[in-house]
């Protein structure tokens, strides 16, 4: 996979020496790939990704990974505000909730394998650290949503994906306890709590989707916990940093 080149000039130096321990994938929310392509270049709309994905399965590279892009904007992840600051930011060309939201092409698929390996190859990204851009904002932000292949990609070793986690009590103090475990930011333990509401849903549309605005029923109650129960697994899997010789 070659990238091709369409710098954008809105980046700047990650902060504070942060290490590169996040992965976030969304969704361009807009009609074309070029569209996209223009708007994440155009200085005065300060945003931008490392990598953009077209349906076709093309990749773009808009940002050095060594720099800081703007994709996050405010968000939050395990303690962590700055997620620009420590992330790769992939956008996937999709028309999005704004214009009419289709799956996700399998070229465009295969080149997101492609070039989230690569990445994870060389940068020391936990594989619970794999996020959508709902995840770290789930009070504002829904994309990549629900048709992202999330069990796909853990499959190809991209994120972590629970298989069939046994059906649990669906008590919602535990519900919230773990969601806090995985990283959200939670409110008050019960899901009357707007917070707490808002990490579930994203939760749901990244690990249930196919109950996504059903009630939450027991096999879906178990997901929470069986996702934390896989992060310090996913920990350990963690290979050393590679180091330049
Ligand atoms: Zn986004």
């Amino acid at each position: 996979m070659r990238p091709i080149d369409r710098a954008s000039p809105n980046h700047g130096p990650r902060r504070d020496g942060a290490p590169i321990d996040m992965l976030l994938l969304h969704y361009t929310d807009m009609a074309t790939a070029e569209l996209a392509l223009d708007r994440l270049c155009d200085p005065t709309a300060q945003v931008s990704a490392h990598y953009l994905i077209a349906r076709d399965g093309r990749v773009f590279r808009l940002v050095s990974e060594q720099r800081r892009a703007w994709h996050a904007g405010r968000a939050w992840w395990a303690g962590e505000s700055d997620i620009n600051s420590r992330s790769i930011g992939i956008e996937l060309d999709n028309p999005g909730h704004s214009h009419g939201y289709g799956d996700f092409p399998e070229a465009q698929l295969v080149a997101l394998i492609a070039l989230c390996r690569d990445i994870l190859a060389r940068c020391p990204i936990p594989p619970h650290r794999v996020l959508g851009h709902s995840d770290v904002a789930p009070d504002r932000k829904i994309d990549p949503g629900h048709r992202l292949d999330w069990r796909r990609l853990a499959r190809a070793g991209i994120g972590v994906f629970p298989e069939s986690p046994p059906p649990a009590e669906l008590d919602e103090a535990a519900v919230a306890g773990n969601l806090a475990r995985i990283g959200y930011r939670v409110g008050a333990p019960r899901f009357a709590d707007p917070a707490t509401r808002a990490a579930l849903e994203a939760f749901r549309r990244h690990w249930t989707p196919d109950a996504l605005g059903q009630p939450l029923h027991p096999r879906m109650a178990a997901m929470p916990a069986a996702v934390a129960e896989l992060i310090p697994k996913a920990e350990k899997k963690l290979a050393p940093p590679r180091v330049n010789s």
